[in-house]
């Protein structure tokens, strides 16, 4: 379905986008709304237990090339951020050390790109104090907006860069901030779109196949780009082109990358001539 026939529904009827957004999933796959919404409840308890456990925690990773950018940042006092932007940000490389330690992580909507959405959730959560309930309604306007993704192009690196995966994660926490803030469906997708729109073209270049570098600190920036998404279409700012056009283009943008760029860790980042000697001392070293 498309973002703009949710929001059809939304004008037609006084049910909320959360609710919509359940129905649509009952209509689409026979599930029953309550058990899906008891699932996304179970998913957002993990994603707060695991922010919470990992705050700003040292991991032990497979390359050792991050595992301690959380710590970094969780003991100093930031100069720039916001406390709300501090705390989504530790919480976003937390969650991707996490992944590449194989920790506990929620897939949202992939492995690579499981800190964004919990940035923004834990944020609310802990800065806001945000009701759990309230949260949960986010979450699933946040899943629904994955859904849309999902359905009319596709959430892979490997298809479409990580504009499919971060870009899309991005445009779930930006849609999730904003329907905490206003309940208005109209402004989520204007933040979705804005959110995507901000990361359209970006390649999937892990060095070394790696979900580390440039993984990790991508979701330690993409929150904030979630975060001014979303204060900005909470201001009133619209987004010019409807998000169901930006996920369109996002695929045909995808389409477009050559091979290199799409998780085969050839291109990008990964062909740099760092990311060339790091591996090969990488390869020397399991090899010793
Ligand atoms: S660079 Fe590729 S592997 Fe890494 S998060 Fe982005 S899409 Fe996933």
């Amino acid at each position: 379905m498309k973002f703009s026939e949710l929001l059809e529904i939304c004008k037609n009827t006084e049910l909320e986008l959360s609710e919509i957004i359940l129905a649509q999933e009952m209509i689409e796959t026979g599930r029953d709304p309550e058990k899906v919404k008891e699932y996304l409840k179970r998913l957002l308890e993990v994603m707060i237990e695991e922010a919470e456990k990992n705050f700003g925690k040292r991991f032990e990773t497979l390359t050792e090339l991050t595992g301690d950018n959380a710590y970094k940042l969780a003991n100093v006092r930031p100069k720039m951020m916001s406390e709300f932007n501090y705390v989504a940000t530790i919480v976003a490389l937390s969650m991707g050390e996490s992944n590449a330690s194989m920790g506990r992580i929620v897939a949202c909507p992939t492995a690579g790109s499981c800190g964004v959405v919990p940035g923004a959730a834990y944020a609310l959560w802990k800065v806001e104090k945000a009701d759990f309930n309230d949260l949960l309604k986010a979450f699933i306007v946040a899943s629904g907006i994955g859904n849309v993704v999902a359905k009319r192009a596709t959430l892979s690196g490997a298809a479409g860069g990580c504009q499919a995966e971060i870009g899309t994660a991005t445009a779930m926490a930006s849609g999730l901030l904003t329907y905490y803030y206003s309940k208005d469906p109209v402004k989520v997708g204007y933040a979705a779109a804005l959110a995507l729109k901000a990361l359209m073209g970006l390649v999937c270049d892990p060095v070394g196949g790696f979900v580390e570098v440039p993984c990790v600190k991508r979701n330690g920036n993409a929150v904030n780009v979630a975060i001014a998404s979303s204060e900005m279409a909470l201001a009133g700012i619209e987004s010019v082109i409807p998000f169901d056009e930006v996920v369109e283009a996002m695929y045909q943008v995808g389409k477009a990358l050559p091979e290199s760029l799409r998780e085969t860790g050839i291109g990008g980042i990964a062909g740099t001539k760092s990311a060339q000697e790091i591996v090969e001392k990488i390869r020397n070293k399991w090899n010793s």
